[in-house]
């Protein structure tokens, strides 16, 4: 039997433990469970791992992303680089080794990459936690100019905060991403704080929360005629990826 999981805390519902045994069902792949694992302290993962003889691969949530770190023997370039581990690799021989990834950046770029046209040239990222970190990453790699826009951390380089969003900012930002937990399920009629009514048919907003489907960002693109695209398939992309890693050889 290999193990797989999640660790984080506390951990209620998960996407990815009901999606990897769906997987594993509907692959046949019998040989394999995935689990949860809630630790409080991440001081606690070398013991569960020592405990857990199988496990081979674990999936890394709040509030460890960052903290697991210093625990890593390596560390990939992407995880590295914006600080944030979703994946790590458990390697076993007298030692424990674990190696850490970050697949939100995949599944972000894979699912954007599609929906781009010439025109989006500037985005605005909502948002300054990990998930926007990754969408930063991307927008580099994809040659995207961006601002984020933050409540709290306007004195980081690139940052302006949501009352600075005027017609001129959001007409030549036209590519729009939520990386907020704002419209989250059970608060879905929430929205981010922007002025909508500047929006045109050539924006495109990318939320990256997945429940609801429509979230109440969505519904003002939408209302528009405008593309948007909800977070579902970012995480169905992260965790195939998760997947690809873990049954790669180090
Ligand atoms: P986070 O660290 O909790 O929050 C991200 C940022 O949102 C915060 O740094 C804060 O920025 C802003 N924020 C938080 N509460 C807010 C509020 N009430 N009003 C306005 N802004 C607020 O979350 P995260 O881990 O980066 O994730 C963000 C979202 O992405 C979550 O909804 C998460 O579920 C989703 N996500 C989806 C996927 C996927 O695969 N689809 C993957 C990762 C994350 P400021 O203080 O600078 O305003």
């Amino acid at each position: 039997m290999e193990r797989y999981g999640l660790i984080g805390y506390p951990l209620t519902h998960s996407f990815s433990a009901e999606y990897f045994s769906e997987k594993f069902f509907r692959e046949g792949i019998i040989n394999c469970r995935y689990d949860l694992f809630p630790i409080d302290s991440i001081d606690n993962l070398l013991q569960l791992i020592k405990e857990t003889k199988e496990l081979k691969g674990l999936s890394v949530t709040i509030p460890y992303k960052q903290k697991i770190i210093p625990l890593l023997t390596s560390i990939d370039d992407v995880a590295k680089n914006i600080g944030s581990v979703n994946t790590i690799i458990i390697e076993r021989n007298e030692n424990i080794f674990l190696h850490g990834f970050n697949t939100d950046v995949f599944g972000f770029k894979e699912s954007l990459k599609p929906l781009l046209k010439n025109h989006h040239k500037k985005a605005l990222i909502l948002g300054t936690g990990g998930a926007a970190s990754s969408v930063a990453y991307v927008l580099n790699k994809l040659g995207i100019e961006y601002l984020f826009v933050s409540r709290t951390k306007t004195w980081l380089p690139n940052t302006i905060d949501y009352s600075s969003l005027n017609e001129d900012i959001i007409s030549t930002h036209n590519l729009i991403i939520n990386a907020t937990p704002v419209g989250m399920f059970p608060h879905i009629m929430n929205l981010p704080n922007i002025p909508y009514n500047y929006i045109t048919k050539d924006h495109l907003l990318y939320d990256l929360i997945y429940n609801p489907s429509e979230t109440l960002f969505l519904k003002k693109g939408i209302e528009k005629g405008v593309t948007v695209k909800n977070g579902m398939e970012m995480l169905y992309l992260q965790a195939e990826k998760s997947w690809e890693i873990w049954n790669k050889s180090i």
